[in-house]
């Protein structure tokens, strides 16, 4: 070691492609001393964390995982714009050892802005199981920078790494650009703009004058932008020039600059990868069945049919298995409900622990096998490398909805193939480069059956077509894809209309998942959902609650209940009311018949209670539109519950359902009271899907949405999408009443 210590910190950048390990490295380097925040103006994480070397304080910074430098996505400007303008004194570029090739390229761009750059060869133990060997010192050699082999996940090497890192901050290199060849065409037009970009002193500051060039040649909307507003004149003058190269390979190649700037650095790459520096011990056998599996799996014809097939089966496993844990957690609710119906007094407490807390919680609860069976399914289809297919064939259909590649992990993260979440489909679309195309997903992918969903609809379906469960749900999980598809297609065609954006995107091998990964994967996400259903499900149920029970009846029509139920009774021989009073069962024909009568009473009376609530007489002034689509006043409490959580419709219904009743042998299950309603039926049922499943997303994914554009589209989403699910729930519902199927 012969660093020269600062007084001040080290700047050090840490930066590579997505999944090359720079977590795990920025963790175990800093530990705990890190710090979140965001950079200025844009909600892309910046990670600080701080570290010691041998006595030198260094700061190290996590920059957004990119697979190239080019302006396509904000986390590539936001890690080049960091280079260039805070100029950090190392970077330290992660790659992975076992996928050299493809993390080469970022590492070809980063020597020609000429970044002080040390590689982290990390995974070389992955590397290693599959027989691949690198020699390090030829590598090193032939890029000219360090090259130090790491494990990150166990930390071999790092010291070394930060080393080599400290030794290449104290020999204070300027920034030294590399020169890659691009052709006879593009190397002239280069020298030629290099001239008139140093000559002028054009964004020297900034750039090197070779960077530049070729990213005016790459049509660089950031640079251009940039040159524009340095100078108007050297600006113009370059981008003809650009223009007359990129012509003339129109016309002769019929390709774009940008196309053979691409092929060229892959080709330098190749070329310093030739000299033996990869080689394979072993055949990669799992390499060659994946291409085998894919060559099926992946087909034009069959995989798409492969992959309804799975995506049927998924629901299967998940509906039948999760049947009999679903009716022994319904059944311990239920017990709960009448152990404490039994032991406490009437009253409100009472009311709200019946009826706020255990009907409302209880029932999002009681979901919670099913969605771990479902979690549990796609966690094998996610770490088997199987989900990554599906967006790749995913993509050829989405781009005839005006839609890319990258769009598909959003749509399948908001519950594309069931039981997602659309906060995290909305923050996902930030990788997607074209901003109208990002608007396009943002707001489409609520539309998909998130987990807060997959309640509902068990529910719903469970009880009107308890026949066909697993079908059904698969109808409405295709209904759920058309609709976000034909949706976005249309904001493509009207406010977002524009050009689409080539995909490019990386198979991944499969894997036969372990048990232990998917366990954690399902527990992680089960976990979720319960802490929801615990803290901000419960809050909201018994504000419901309490909606729903005050102000309650006046005490002039309490009176008037209570005359009925007095002259009720006095229409019987005393004989009989006390029979009533001390005889549980084994009643005679007419203490029944009291019995019966007083039951009824005491319904008409709680559901005078709920109606003259506050939350009753929302419910009830909505029936005037509502009813339209066949949503009864108690529907439209579970519905405006939901325009907070999506979970609540289920609770609240569930809340809304019970206070109608009385009698400890009705605390059936909600899909039971349901059934017997009779403000329900089959297509009563379909329509309130169709109108829960695409109308206004839930608070959350609201905020998110507007963090990620602006409060303007947030409003938009909410609006369009009630509307949207309104009438078609309203075509739903005319149409099936007029078919007679209710
Ligand atoms: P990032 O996307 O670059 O932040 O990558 P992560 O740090 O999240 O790492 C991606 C995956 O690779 C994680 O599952 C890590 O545990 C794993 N990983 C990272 N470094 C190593 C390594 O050196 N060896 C092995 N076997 N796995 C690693
Ligand atoms: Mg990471």
């Amino acid at each position: 070691m012969n660093v020269k210590l600062t007084q001040s910190a080290i700047s050090m950048a840490l930066a590579g492609n997505p999944n090359a390990g720079k977590t795990t490295l920025f963790n175990h380097l800093t530990g705990a001393r890190q710090h979140v925040g965001n950079y200025p103006g844009i909600t892309v994480d910046r990670k600080e964390g701080y570290l010691s070397v041998n006595g030198q304080d260094v700061t190290l910074i996590d920059l957004p995982g990119t697979y190239s430098l080019t302006a396509y996505s904000i986390e590539e400007l936001v890690a080049r714009d960091f280079l260039v303008n805070e100029r950090p004194q190392v970077v330290i570029n992660i790659v992975d050892a076992s996928n050299l090739e493809r993390n080469l390229y970022l590492t070809a761009q980063f020597l020609e802005l000429g970044v002080p750059l040390v590689i982290a060869l990390n995974m070389v133990d992955v590397a290693e199981s599959r027989g691949i060997t690198i020699k390090v010192d030829k590598l090193s050699e032939l890029l000219g920078v360090p090259v130090v082999p790491i494990i990150a996940r166990t930390g071999k090497g790092t010291d070394m790494l930060l080393e080599t890192a400290l030794d290449v901050v104290s020999s204070e290199l300027a920034w030294e650009p590399i020169t890659i060849s691009y052709g006879d065409d593009l190397d002239a037009t280069i020298i030629h703009l290099v001239e008139d970009i140093t000559s002028a002193d054009f964004l020297t500051s900034t750039y090197p004058a070779r960077y530049t060039a070729i990213k005016y040649l790459e049509n660089d909307e950031q640079i251009l932008v940039k040159g524009r507003d340095e100078s108007p004149v050297i600006a113009e003058d370059l981008e003809a020039d650009v223009a007359k190269v990129a012509n003339h390979l129109k016309k002769t190649l019929n390709v774009y600059p940008e196309a053979i700037i691409a092929d060229h650095r892959y080709g330098y790459l190749k070329s310093i990868l030739r000299d033996g520096i990869i080689s394979h011990a072993y055949d990669t056998d799992r390499l060659y069945t994946t291409d085998r599996i894919d060559k099926i799996v992946t087909n034009r014809l069959l995989g798409p049919v492969i992959m309804l097939g799975i995506l049927f089966v998924l629901y299967n496993f998940t509906f039948s298995w999760s049947e009999l844990p679903i009716t022994w957690l319904e059944r311990a609710f239920g017990w709960l409900g009448s152990a404490i119906d039994e032991i406490m007094p009437a009253g409100p407490l009472k009311s709200l622990l019946i009826s706020g807390v255990i009907d409302g919680v209880g029932g999002v609860l009681g979901f919670v096998p099913l969605i771990m069976f479902m979690f549990f399914g796609i966690a094998v289809l996610e770490d088997s490398g199987y989900l990554a297919r599906v967006a790749y064939m995913m993509d050829r259909i989405f781009r005839i909805f005006g839609l890319h590649g990258s769009s598909v992990m959003p749509f399948i993260l908001s519950g594309g193939i069931a039981g997602g979440c659309a906060v995290p489909g909305v923050m996902a679309t930030r990788t997607l480069r074209s901003p109208k195309e990002r608007m396009a997903t943002l707001l489409t992918v609520p539309f998909m059956n998130c987990g807060a969903k997959l309640p509902v609809l068990a529910l719903l379906i469970g009880a009107f077509f308890s026949e066909h469960k697993a079908s059904l749900m698969f109808v409405f999980t295709m209904l759920a894809w058309a609709v976000a598809l034909f949706a976005a297609k249309f904001l493509r065609m009207t406010i977002l209309r524009g050009e689409s954006t080539p995909f490019i995107m990386e198979l991944p091998p499969y894997r036969i998942p372990t048990l232990k990964g998917l366990l954690i994967h399902t527990w992680e996400r089960t976990w979720q959902y319960i802490k929801k259903a615990g803290t901000i499900i419960l809050g909201i149920s018994i504000l419901l609650w309490a909606m729903m029970t005050y102000p309650g009846i006046s005490s002039e029509k309490l009176l008037l209940f209570e005359t009925e139920r007095n002259s009720i009774i006095a229409a019987y021989p005393a004989a009989v009311v006390t029979e009533l009073s001390t005889r549980g069962d084994a009643l005679s024909v007419e203490a029944a018949d009291l019995q019966e009568r007083l039951l009824r009473l005491d319904k008409t009376i709680s559901e005078q209670a709920l109606k003259s609530s506050a939350a009753g007489t929302l419910g009830r002034g909505l029936e005037v539109i509502s009813q339209f689509a066949g949503f009864d006043w108690r529907t439209n409490i579970a519905l405006v519950g939901g325009f907070a959580a999506k979970e609540i419709i289920v609770s609240t219904l569930g809340t809304a359902y019970s206070m109608g009743e009385v009698a400890v042998e009705e605390s059936d299950s909600l899909g039971k009271r349901l059934q017997r309603s009779p403000h329900w039926n089959k297509v009563i049922a379909v329509a309130a899907l169709v109108f829960i499943m695409f109308y206004a997303p839930c608070f959350v994914t609201v905020a998110c949405i507007a963090k990620e554009s602006s409060w303007r589209w947030a409003a938009f989403s909410m609006a369009f999408n009630t509307v949207f699910a309104f009438l078609l729930a309203v075509v739903v519902y005319q149409v099936g009443m007029f078919l007679k199927l209710g």
